[in-house]
Formats: structure tokens, C-alpha cells, sequence
């Protein structure tokens, strides 16, 4: 069963997937918990090009790709051997960030970019997407570290990542959870294990 956690900087995913996480290892099941980007060897020595500072006026093309080969060894070598063997996995991000920011944030074509995500994946698609839906205004009050590359872009940036997010939810009901975020953990936590209490197997 493959759950993934999305949303935008601030939201909570990263506090909900170790919630979640818990609470179904708790279940009996074996949980692999996950990160876009970084998760793999390689995938680190992506993350630390995509959110150093000196990746600043990275080609928003070459940052898209850079994106889907992180994911495509993701899935090669951690989701998909998980799953094949009955565990849940918990991706802290997926490929809604790509079509979020690469595409909605940027310039580029959100079909495009979900387009090379899938190619990247082979087509695994999460049985279930929780978008962790909050303001940037709020999501910016949580900040305690020096923002990283993206969390210093202009706040339209992240209006737009956040309509992206949305668009997305809207599309496709059945396959999403939208949570408001803005909310304490604990009740966040509380909605979605209500939904994933109807679909766990
Ligand atoms: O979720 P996490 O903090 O690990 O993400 C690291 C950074 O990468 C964030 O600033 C996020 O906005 C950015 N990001 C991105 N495009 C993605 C995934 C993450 O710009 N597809």
C-alpha cells in the first residue's frame, strides 16, 4: 500500500508521516517511511545541487529532470522493492511536488512535467495522496531554520505551489485526502487515519 504525503514547505509533512507511520507499524504492518528528494545515495547528491544556494538560476528544465531522476532511483530501488514485498510506504513528497513547483511554481507545463514523472516512475501511482493544504502566510511562521533555496522565493511562488497543489486534489477525488493543515498535528493526524483506517488492507 503506497501512501504519499504532500504539500507545500511548512505544512507538517515530515511531523504526519512519523505519526502515520506509528500508527500503522503499531497495526502490524511494515512501514518504509521516505523522502523526496534525497532518500538514495544518488538522490542526496541531487538534493544538496537542488537546495544549495549557489543552484540558484538553475535551469528550471534541467531542475525538473534533476527532480525525475531522483524519483525514477527512488522508486527503483526503495518504493517499488517495499511495496513488492507487502510494506506501506510513506513518501514524504512525490510527483504532485514536481507538478506543484516545477510546473505550477515555475514556468513550465504542469502536463509536461507529470508526464516526465510518470515516464521517471513507470506509472506507480500512490493508492492514496494527502495534501496538507495551508496558507503560506501560516506555513512561513513555522520556518525556525534559515530558509533553504526555495524557501526564499517571492510568496507568489508559493501561492502558485499551493494552487497547483489543489488543482491536482480537485481532479481526482477518489485518490486524494486535502486536510487543512493550519490545524493542530494531533487533529490533522486524526483525518487521516480515519481514511486510512477504511483503506489499509
Ligand atoms: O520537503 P523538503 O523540505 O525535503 O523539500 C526540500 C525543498 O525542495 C523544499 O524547499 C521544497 O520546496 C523543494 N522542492 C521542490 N520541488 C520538488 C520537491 C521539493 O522545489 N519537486
Amino acid at each position: 500500500f503506497f501512501i504519499a504525503l504532500e504539500g507545500g514547505d511548512g505544512a507538517g509533512k515530515s511531523t504526519q508521516a512519523e505519526a502515520l507511520a506509528e500508527w500503522i507499524r503499531a497495526k502490524g504492518h511494515e512501514v518504509v517511511l521516505t523522502r523526496e528528494p534525497g532518500a538514495t545515495p544518488v538522490g542526496k547528491r541531487l538534493r544538496s545541487i537542488l537546495l544549495d544556494v549557489s543552484s540558484a538560476g538553475l535551469s528550471h528544465r534541467a531542475e525538473a529532470l534533476l527532480y525525475a531522476a531522483d524519483r525514477a532511483e527512488h522508486v527503483d530501488t526503495v518504493v517499488r522493492p517495499a511495496l513488492e514485498r507487502g510494506a506501506v510506504v510513506i513518501t514524504d513528497r512525490y510527483i504532485d511536488s514536481s507538478v506543484a513547483y516545477q510546473g505550477a511554481g515555475r514556468d513550465l507545463s504542469p502536463t509536461e512535467i507529470a508526464r516526465i514523472s510518470r515516464w521517471a516512475t513507470d506509472g506507480l501511482v500512490p493508492h492514496l495522496t494527502v495534501l496538507l493544504d495551508v496558507s503560506p502566510e501560516t506555513a512561513r511562521e513555522r520556518f525556525t531554520e534559515a530558509p533553504d533555496r526555495l524557501e526564499s522565493e517571492p510568496a507568489e511562488f508559493h501561492t502558485r505551489v499551493r494552487s497547483g497543489f489543489l488543482t491536482l486534489a480537485a481532479a481526482d477525488p477518489g485518490r486524494y485526502l486535502v486536510v487543512d493543515a493550519g490545524q493542530q498535528p494531533e487533529a490533522v493526524t486524526t483525518v487521516v487515519r480515519a481514511r486510512l483506517d477504511r483503506m489499509l488492507p
